[in-house]
């Protein structure tokens, strides 16, 4: 028996790779994943053999990479950020069972609310939640429902999968549920391309951030009532106290 490492690399820049994905990666015959990440990998191991498949060849993926570690292979299946996060792991192990209990084991890495984060300050300093605009797999109206939740709980919300080519408006109408709850001031910032060339951010009140494009390769943060713009920098406080 084989085994599948469903590995989060981060956010494509190879210094936020752990050293538990590097080893992964290191160990597996076989590297698999969206065309666009196992392409960010493939200098750092350009002899390895790959496996690759469009965006949403993802339950596919799953099964050729179950399936060669049931035949005895050690597979990575690559994942941006995290690995559970909006990622393969959950798929892998829902899966599993149908490949004779192969050996799966989920390597953590630095999601794009994390390296973004960073990248623009401290935005999520005090309680926050994390929410997909993508309605490919979730409804709208649930989606609406937890932006409406998030922001009546004042929480600072990070959004990933903002727009692609198919739901240009999907933050546009975000923000319209937002700004019904939050004040058109809330700090706002925008990263895009983290760890990647073009790397990008921006920092802007919510109600600019409604009239302004995201892409696919973008992750946006709405401030808390209590965020602030401080040097250029997007901070949530603690709430200490000086
Ligand atoms: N597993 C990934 C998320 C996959 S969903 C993670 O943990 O980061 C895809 C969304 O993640 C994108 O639409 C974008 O909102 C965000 N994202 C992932 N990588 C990013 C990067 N390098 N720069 C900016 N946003 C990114």
């Amino acid at each position: 028996m084989g085994k599948l490492y469903v590995v989060g690399i981060g956010p494509g820049d190879g210094r936020y790779l752990t050293e538990a994905a590097r080893a992964a990666l290191e160990e597996a015959d076989v590297l698999c994943g969206y065309t666009l990440y196992v392409e960010l990998l493939k200098p750092f191991w350009p002899e390895k053999a790959t496996y690759s498949t469009g965006m949403t060849g993802e339950m596919e993926r799953c099964r050729w990479c179950l399936e060669q570690a049931a035949g005895g292979k050690t597979v990575a299946l690559i994942c941006s950020g995290d690995a559970g996060i909006y990622g393969m792991a959950a798929p892998v192990l829902e899966l599993r069972k149908e490949y004779g209990e192969a050996e799966v084991e989920i390597i953590p890495g630095i999601t794009a609310a994390l390296s973004g984060g960073a990248l623009l300050g401290a935005p999520l300093g005090h309680d926050f939640c994390v929410i997909s605009l993508s309605d490919r797999l979730t409804d709208w109206a649930q989606i609406e429902e937890r932006l409406r939740c998030a922001a009546r709980g004042d929480f600072a919300i990070c959004l990933y999968n903002p727009a692609s080519r198919h739901r240009r408006d999907y933050l546009q109408r975000a923000c319209d549920i937002l700004l019904s709850e939050k004040s058109p001031e809330t700090v706002c910032g925008l990263a895009r391309s983290i760890g990647r060339e073009g790397e990008s951010i921006r920092i802007l009140p919510l109600s600019e951030l409604r009239g302004t494009e995201a892409d696919m390769f973008t992750t946006v943060f709405i401030g808390s009532s209590q965020t602030r713009e401080l040097d250029g920098r997007m901070v949530t406080p603690r709430g200490y106290r000086t």
